[in-house]
């Protein structure tokens, strides 16, 4: 029958409408900004690069690798590398980002500097108040500003804060562990080395062969 599906839209909208005065859930509004909706997991805005333990300099994940940089569609991140190294989360020394800016005026919240990085180091912010007077500077986020701890990211994406810490962990635990086994193959090729050093005969002189006496 035609406008049944009208009539069908708005008996949901009725139940709705009436069921809000009784139902909290069914209220679909908030008195913005005293209360606030919930953002889900997977909600993202723009870029953050993350620190880990409390100094953001000598915690911050990002080695100035630019690839970021070069994947950017809209090409609105800036990196300057630093000339100085400083050790990473596996205690390896890296280089640092000495300038990162990020121009949220032009990013599109695609991701694909988050998706690219290799360190774990640019995640998507949930930040969305950021609005400005001043259309250009102001919305050019500097390093100091991009800089938030591990902690934050765990607060705002529990679920893929704790995966990519697990990642990182067992990364961290391979690499010991394969320290570890070449220390030990090296020991062994050297024991080896001074072994067959030691049964070698001098220079000149002959090797003790099986009945001489
Ligand atoms: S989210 Fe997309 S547009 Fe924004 S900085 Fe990352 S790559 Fe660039
Ligand atoms: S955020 Fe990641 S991809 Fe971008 S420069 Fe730093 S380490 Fe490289």
């Amino acid at each position: 029958m035609i406008g049944t599906g009208i009539l069908k839209g708005m008996a949901v909208t009725a139940r709705n409408f009436v069921g809000s005065y009784f139902e909290k859930e069914r209220l679909i509004t908030v008195q913005y900004p005293e209360e606030r909706s919930p953002l889900p997991e997977n909600y993202r805005n723009f870029p953050f690069l993350i620190y880990d333990g409390n100094d953001p300099h000598a915690g911050l994940r990002c080695v100035a690798c630019k690839i970021c940089e070069k994947e950017c569609p809209p090409q609105c991140i800036y990196i300057v590398k630093s000339d100085d190294r400083k050790p990473d989360y596996l205690g390896k020394p890296q280089f640092y980002p000495k300038v990162f800016d990020i121009d949220i005026s032009v990013c599109m919240s695609c991701q694909i500097c988050v998706e690219v990085c290799p360190f774990e180091a640019i995640k998507m912010d949930k930040e969305f108040e950021l609005s400005q007077r001043e259309r250009f500077d102001h919305l050019l986020l500097r390093k100091e500003q991009l800089s938030k701890s591990n902690g934050y990211y765990h607060k705002i994406h529990p679920v893929e804060a704790a995966a990519v810490d697990k990642g990182l962990a067992d990364a961290a635990a391979a690499a010991e562990a394969k320290k570890k086994a070449a220390a030990e193959a090296a020991a062994k090729a050297a024991a080896a080395k001074a072994a067959a050093g030691e049964a070698k005969p001098p220079p000149g002189g002959t090797s003790p062969s099986p009945g001489s006496s």
